[in-house]
């Protein structure tokens, strides 16, 4: 019988890579902790009805890429495609905003979506994302733009391109959109199928298309930073201003619309220039979304803004830099396999060390002493500590330093304090 296969689009990450995905977690803690943001944690599944009212029902996540099942329960429920959706979900039901007026809240875990699997696209993938509600600034869009930027700097990704675009309040969009089925109508024999599709559903996702029939006439098509209301305008003209005096460098793209429904004026993308990526080269996106708390609840008015970006994404533009060697001790056992009191005393010590805080590591095959010996020169031992008959009449152990090629005898209640003291000179001198 074959062996079982994770699901298509499905990784594992195995210990050796979860070293640097805990690397990239941990920075972005610690980056989001410096800026105010606070980490919360919800479900991965939803109600299937919150995606469809904020992500939008005419868009692709919405329409092909949910993986939605019914429970026991007659009810329908949706592994979480996105973050944002959530994170709104959740502030609302807690009332959060009822008992401060701006939360900032960042998150990380898997998302999932029914997209065909390729380089950087995965059908299970992680997000780090970050949201504040309640301000409807221009400053705080500047912010979460320089926080993401941050976080690229904490991972020592230094090609990127920052592109932002104002996609104007609903008034806005309205007309905007009005103005694009006008110049898209008359072409419409021109245009990819899915283009086609697009016109009187999402016209202003036409402008996403990479075909080249579209291609051929979205340059001339109305931009929507013409369309900008002045309040609009004025809101992106800070935006930038602001940019500038963080010293974000970005490029003011009128093309970028980005494919969920629920954004308004604001919107940003990250873009991978290193090659690394491929043709799946957006490291993370996001924006403004003044709009979707009123989807969700009619009587909430909160201005939002957040980000996110794919952890896979960005394991693939960081540079790989060398894991630390820790520093670790294995105990020995100088017997055969069948001595219970010498095995005993073996874990006993293991126990004491590792309650001590060292990592210890104990062969428990119990092999031939060569065979301990060899296993723990693999994982790359700094000490070992042998015990053996003699040192258990004697009441010592042997120690042996494998970098120095040393060997002492100590103690047996002194062991734990010894290697404790190396340990730290070794920490120390790294
Ligand atoms: P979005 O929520 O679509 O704005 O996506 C934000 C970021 O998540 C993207 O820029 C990607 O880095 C990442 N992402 C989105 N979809 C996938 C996917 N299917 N596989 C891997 N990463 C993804």
């Amino acid at each position: 019988m074959a062996i079982p296969q994770a699901v298509p689009g499905m990784n594992d990450v195995l210990p050796r890579e979860v070293v640097r995905w805990r690397a990239l977690e941990d920075a972005f803690r610690s980056t989001c902790e410096r800026y105010g943001y606070r980490e919360v944690r919800t479900p991965v599944c939803e109600y299937t009805e919150l995606f469809q009212r904020s992500i939008g029902e005419v868009t692709d996540i919405v329409q092909k890429e949910m993986y939605t099942f019914t429970d026991a329960g007659e009810r329908s429920l949706t592994l979480r495609p996105e973050g944002t959706a959530g994170a709104a979900r959740a502030a609302l039901e807690h009332a959060v905003l009822g008992a401060e007026p701006v939360a900032r809240w960042f998150y990380l875990g898997p998302m999932f979506r029914a997209e065909k699997p390729a380089r950087g696209r995965f059908r299970e993938f992680h997000q780090v994302g970050a949201e504040c509600y309640g301000d409807d600034s221009p400053a705080v869009d500047a912010e979460a733009i320089d926080l993401a930027v941050s976080y690229l700097h904490a991972l020592g990704i230094s090609r990127y391109t920052v592109r932002v675009n104002s996609i104007g309040s609903a008034a806005t969009r309205a007309a905007w959109r009005e103005s694009l089925v006008a110049y898209f109508a008359p072409l419409r024999e021109t245009l990819s199928p899915e283009s086609q599709a697009r016109l009187t559903r999402n016209p202003m996702r036409i402008l996403d298309s990479k075909d080249p029939r579209d291609l051929a006439v979205i340059p001339q098509a109305p931009s929507v930073l013409d369309a900008l209301s002045p309040e609009d305008r004025a809101h992106f003209d800070k935006v930038l201003a602001f940019l500038d005096a963080l010293g974000t460098t970005y490029t003011v793209d009128p093309g970028l619309v980005r494919g969920l429904d629920y954004y308004t004026r604001t919107v940003f993308e990250i873009v991978d220039t290193s090659d690394a990526l491929g043709a799946q080269n957006a490291l993370g996106g996001g924006g403004r979304y003044d709009g979707l708390f009123t989807e969700l609840s009619p009587d909430a008015h909160v201005p939002a803004v957040g980000f996110a970006m794919g952890v896979e994404r960005l394991l693939l533009a960081a540079p790989v830099r060398p894991v630390p060697t820790r520093f670790a001790v294995a105990v020995v056992a100088a017997a055969r396999s069948d001595e219970t009191s010498l095995h005993a005393a073996v874990l006993a010590l293991a126990h004491e060390l590792r309650t001590a805080g060292v990592e210890t590591y104990v062969d428990t095959r119990f092999k031939s002493m060569k065979s301990q010996m060899r296993r723990v020169d693999d994982l790359g031992a700094r000490l070992v500590l042998v015990l053996g008959g003699n040192e258990l009449a004697r009441g010592t152990v042997t120690v042996r330093d494998m970098a120095a090629h040393l060997q002492t005898d100590v103690d047996r209640g002194n062991v734990v304090a010894h290697v404790r003291s190396l340990a730290s000179t070794a920490e120390s001198s790294r």
